[in-house]
């Protein structure tokens, strides 16, 4: 279950995947909309072999059509650009008027492995895909119908961005009170998977780990560094769940680095525009999100390199999270990085004219992805 590691010609140490690589949670926006995943998509093409998208687009997925529309645009483009192998998977979010009959059509998609719910509110894109009230019966009938999927055979998961929705409550303690609830549903139904995604607070690392399996948890790369002061101080870090303590950050990077079977990848790559990011003069506060796909494989394989942890690598990017949605292992990855240093770009232009922020701009990273003399990733 291990990385191939060696030393080549240059004696730089090259660190290669030898299983599919996952990114449990990613944001490809709509490419009718605007040059954002034109731009975000092929980061994620050229590192990944298998990605679930988030539908919380300008008007969400939620249907099983929509669905089918956004899979079919996605592959398209990852056709385009040269990545054929790329799989897709949708995650749609489903609102409060989401009924099961609707769970049912979405769970005949193949390409469809759970839903996802939004804090009614609680970040970008939200207000049209929230949920206000998670006691409330129809949602609990959506998510019995989630089960009974589950039940006659077919995987189909709650994907969950835990946090409670009311907005009078500081960020940081939203994740926190998310965890009754959570509690709740685990025992009451206890043959529907629940990944709870991005995991953020020390007391949901300990929650999910308390578990023992019951919930899976997603981890991106930067909750495992950025804290509440950094992201206070720099509109490109804000996202939501909004990043906590040092200690948060610590427990983040513990559990991620711990091997065990129940903490996978699950990026958040969110792009937004340049302009989107800047406070803006009507008083709403900037669009959440982090754009880390030119360097979040990057960090987590530097991260792993740097805590001599690379036995734990593959089980983190490749396998746990195919566990928790039921796809086969597979053998054929070939995604490579080289120990060389890499500068992120301060900001990556768009077609359009304008430009995104990535994560960790201007700073230089202790690996780089592995490209061909074409230029193109080893994947
Ligand atoms: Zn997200």
């Amino acid at each position: 279950m291990a990385v191939h590691v060696s030393t080549d010609a240059q004696g730089r140490r090259r660190i290669r995947f030898t299983r599919r690589t996952f990114n449990t949670h990613f944001h490809p926006r709509n490419r009718e909309e605007d040059a954002r995943f034109e731009t975000a998509g092929p980061f994620q093409f050229q590192r990944y072999h298998r990605g679930i998208g988030i539908g919380n687009l300008g008007e969400p997925v939620r249907t099983a059509e929509r669905a089918l529309w956004w899979y079919q645009m996605v592959k398209r483009y990852a056709d385009e650009c040269g990545f054929p192998r790329f799989e897709f998977y949708v995650a749609p979010v489903i609102n409060d008027e989401t009924t099961p009959e609707d769970i049912y059509e979405l769970a005949d998609l193949p390409f469809v492995r759970g839903i996802k719910t939004l804090p009614w509110g609680g970040t970008t894109g939200a207000h049209a895909g929230g949920i206000s009230n998670f006691f409330a019966d129809r949602f609990r009938a959506c998510l019995q119908a989630a089960q009974d999927i589950n039940r006659s055979g077919t995987r189909f998961n709650w994907y969950v961005h835990a946090e409670w929705p009311d907005q009078r409550i500081p960020p940081v303690l939203r994740e926190p009170m998310f965890v009754p609830t959570l509690g709740h549903y685990g025992e009451s139904l206890p043959d529907l998977p629940i990944s709870v995604e991005h995991v953020s607070k020390r007391e949901m690392i300990a929650f999910v780990r308390a578990g023992k399996g019951r919930f899976g948890g997603g981890l991106t790369s930067h909750h495992i560094r950025v804290t509440t002061h950094m992201a206070d101080g720099d509109d490109f870090l804000k996202c939501m769940p909004y990043p906590g303590n040092p200690s948060d950050a610590e427990a983040v990077l513990e559990a991620m680095l711990s091997g065990e079977p129940w903490w996978y990848l699950g990026t958040d790559d969110a792009p937004h525009l340049k302009h989107g990011h800047k406070l803006r003069q009507d008083g709403k506060p900037p669009a959440s999100g982090v754009f880390s796909g030119p360097c979040e494989l990057e960090e987590i394989v530097a991260t792993f390199a740097r805590h001599d942890r690379l036995e734990h690598l593959e089980d983190f990017v490749c396998i746990n999270g195919a566990r928790q949605n039921d796809l086969p292992d597979a053998v054929d990855g070939t995604v490579e990085f080289v120990e060389e240093p890499y500068e992120v770009p301060d900001e990556i232009a768009t077609r359009d004219g304008n430009a995104m922020v990535p994560y960790r701009r201007g700073e230089m990273l202790a690996f780089r992805l592995a490209v061909d003399a074409a230029g193109r990733a080893l994947i």
